[in-house]
């Protein structure tokens, strides 16, 4: 395939998808079909149903960057950060590299959320507050603003997570309703501040574990945002601890985990005082979130 910017007589978009597949399967790239067809589709803005129309049809411009994001791809960087966004909630997210890409287990949390608080406030006008800690790309807290209208502080220690939850936050449509702080775990917050609701997505991963990882996860996503320490419940112990200060009497706090800490988490929230601590798998089947409900005190 020419690398030229000018059009190409024989290339025609079918052969395009087919050479992109076989690149990435080269590559060891999962999903490489899949993915192949998401870098067609965004790079030559080309819907599903335009692609059968035209298939055999040579496009009238290669853009240049389609072979630089098919060789990020083939280097195994996240299929996101090449593009630049992706999907969480139904919502568009920019991120780029320095902020974990929002995944589809992170969901489960969300979900919860969302029905769990519309259930306990069903008819209620009161209007949430609630923090995400550890917001990243702010995928959690920026969908639980726009989809179940609460007042959101989104808070993260890493300046490029500031950077791309203020992107996302624009993006959304949501200065008014969501503010964004920047320091290391509760230390960034504004002082008197409470919560109705904590949510967080922390580093959860052992240290040694983390060079078994996939390969975009290991060399590509910030190591800040993966890192739980030696046994991974180092940001769950100090969440656990601080928390209660920054809860309304009564308030709830929801945790994503890793498959194995379903009852790590969940002792570590017990000992700090929470009740009614429950558990939630994933669509896979694994443990997920952790829930529980700071008492009046
Ligand atoms: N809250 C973000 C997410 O769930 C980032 C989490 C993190 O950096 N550990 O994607």
């Amino acid at each position: 395939m020419s690398k030229a910017d000018g059009p190409s007589k024989t290339m025609t978009y079918e052969k395009l998808l087919a050479q992109a597949t076989d690149r990435l399967i080269m590559a060891g790239v999962t999903d490489a079909q899949l993915d192949a067809w998401y870098l067609l589709e965004d790079t030559f803005g080309i819907s599903r149903a335009d692609y059968f129309l035209k298939k055999r049809e040579c496009p009238e411009l290669i853009p240049g960057c389609w072979e630089d994001r098919l060789k990020l791809r083939c280097d195994r960087m996240p299929l996101a950060y090449v593009l630049g966004y992706t999907e969480f909630m139904g919502l568009r997210f920019h991120v780029e590299p320095g902020v974990l890409v929002p995944r589809q287990d992170t969901e489960t949390l969300v979900e919860w959320v969302l029905k769990a608080e519309g259930e306990l406030n069903v008819g209620s006008t009161t209007n949430l507050s609630l923090l995400d800690m550890c917001t990243g790309s702010g995928c959690i807290g920026l969908s639980l603003a726009k989809l179940g209208g609460y007042s959101v502080t989104l808070s993260d220690l890493s300046p490029r997570a500031i950077h791309v939850s203020r992107i996302n936050r624009g993006g959304l449509d949501l200065e008014e309703q969501v503010e964004i702080c920047h320091g290391d775990l509760f230390e960034a917050l504004p002082e008197g501040k409470r919560f109705d609701v904590i949510v967080s997505n922390p580093p959860y991963i052992e240290t040694a574990v983390i060079e078994d990882l996939q390969e975009e996860v290991r060399d590509h996503e910030p190591r800040m945002a993966l890192d739980g320490m030696e046994d991974g419940l180092f940001f769950y112990r100090k969440l656990a601890k601080e928390a209660p200060q920054w809860l309304t009497p009564g308030g709830r706090i929801y945790l994503e985990i890793g498959y194995d800490q379903g009852e790590s988490v969940p002792a570590l929230l017990q000992a700090a005082g929470f009740v009614d601590v429950t558990v939630k798998k994933d669509l896979a089947g694994n443990d997920r979130v952790v829930r529980g409900v700071y008492p009046h005190v």
